[in-house]
């Protein structure tokens, strides 16, 4: 579907806007505010280093409860990966805004001071847009319909983890780690790894991609619900890809939509990725989930992509793509091992994700950005964290 406003793309962009922000309101609302209560008197595992499982043991380490997470990579981050040698600044290669209030930034750390120490930067009424409208390309700046999305400056969601909750959790991650089963059958819950190494614990928190769950990359046993394998069976999840080009010239606009951008079935924006960073760099990011990913996933990531992608710029800015390119980084999140794709979709039947935030067993939770309860948001950090947040708040009641 095409939008018929700029306001209208934000409001339907998984990247731009899927919850735009309440001033005032801090995310995880009450609980965040009272803390989280309680507590327990066993250890907790839990798969997978990404922002979900990050949050988890540090909610929980912070609760004097003993943590062990097993990681498949050999860094953490999971979908917010960042790239830190390109530019001056973090790319981030998956996650990067942050789509509600920066208040959700102190319910991650467990500290509300947080949020205003961390540099951010926010849309203005001038940034510029091009679009297109009836086939014919519009420019145009946001006036009021400013996106209310917030960036790092100088940093990403990986920085920040690294910044405000790795370091008391560092020491209880194990990488290159990949989990093949998780049992709920004798004294402990027992996980084996790719190693045939077993790991046993009193509580398991599973947070692997959506993708990878419904693969059966983890075999249960005994196995999930019947409810939740039905929710999997249900889910749309989209592929994703991101690019980043650095340019000699800012030729482009803040954000530009290509035509047939957005569709119920994908979205793709090209956007200043170095928008509000202290940087002399040009850097344009696109965007791309969904079908409207897969034109650029078929290409091979160098030359090839490179050429498809100047020669969409090129058309539209009048040669200077190709006359300022310096180079480029991609990053398929499809290709994956450990992602296998980039979220459930933004149109996804909104029981899926409550569904999954449900408990598997007395012993086992999922916790991530698709696991999550209330409402129909999914698919982003702050969800992530929610999932976990609500998941810990279980295992200490
Ligand atoms: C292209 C793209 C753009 C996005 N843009 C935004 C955005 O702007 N803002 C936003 O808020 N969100 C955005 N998101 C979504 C956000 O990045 C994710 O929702 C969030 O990072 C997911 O966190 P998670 O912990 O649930 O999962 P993950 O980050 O995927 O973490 C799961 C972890 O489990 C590990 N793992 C997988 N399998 C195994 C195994 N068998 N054993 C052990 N470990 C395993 C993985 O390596 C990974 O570290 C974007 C995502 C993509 C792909």
């Amino acid at each position: 579907m095409q939008p018929t406003s700029r306001r209208d793309f934000l409001r339907s962009t998984a990247a731009l806007g899927a919850i735009l922000a309440l001033p005032g309101c801090g995310l995880f609302g009450d609980d965040a505010e009272a803390g989280l209560e309680g507590s327990f008197d066993g250890k907790v595992l839990i798969v997978g280093a990404g922002a979900a499982g990050m949050t988890a043991a540090h909610l929980l380490t912070r609760r004097g409860v003993e943590v062990e997470i097993l990681e498949a990579k050999s860094v953490p981050g999971g979908r917010i990966a960042h790239d830190t040698d390109f530019v001056d600044f973090p790319i981030s290669l998956g996650g990067e805004w942050i789509h509600v209030d920066a208040e959700v930034l102190g319910d991650i750390a467990d500290d509300p001071e947080i949020a205003a120490t961390t540099a951010l930067s926010a849309y203005a009424s001038t940034d510029t847009w091009v679009w297109f409208e009836n086939g014919e390309v519009q420019r145009d700046i946001a006036g009021d319909d400013v996106d209310t999305d917030l960036k790092f400056v100088g940093s990403s969601w990986l920085g920040f983890f690294e910044a405000n909750v790795l370091p008391g959790i560092a020491d209880r991650i194990t990488y290159d780690t990949v989990v093949r089963s998780v049992s709920d059958t004798g004294d402990g819950v027992e996980v084996v790894d790719a190693a045939g190494v077993s790991h046993t614990a009193d509580h398991v928190i599973v947070t692997i991609p959506m993708f990878l769950l419904r693969d059966s990359a983890i075999e249960f046993d005994p196995p999930l619900p019947d409810r939740h394998l039905d929710a999997l069976a249900e889910a749309d999840i989209w592929g994703g890809m991101k690019v980043f080009l650095e340019f000699s010239e800012p030729f482009f606009p803040t954000f530009f939509e290509p035509e047939d951008a957005s569709s119920r079935a994908g979205q793709r924006l090209y956007y200043d990725a170095a928008y509000g960073q202290d940087s002399a760099h040009h850097v344009l990011g696109l965007f791309s989930v969904g079908d409207q990913a897969e034109p650029y996933q078929v290409l091979d990531e160098g030359d090839e992509l490179r050429d498809h992608i100047l020669a969409e710029l090129d058309a539209v800015f009048d040669g200077a793509a190709s006359r300022t390119y310096l180079r480029h980084i991609a990053k398929n999140w499809s290709a994956d091992e450990f992602a296998g794709a980039a979220y459930l979709a933004d149109e996804a039947s909104s029981t899926v994700a409550p569904t999954l935030a449900g408990p598997v067993s007395d012993r086992i939770d999922l916790a991530g950005c698709s696991y999550v309860r209330g409402g129909d948001d999914w698919s982003s950090v702050h969800t992530a964290a929610k999932a976990a947040r609500d998941v810990v708040e279980r295992i200490l009641a």
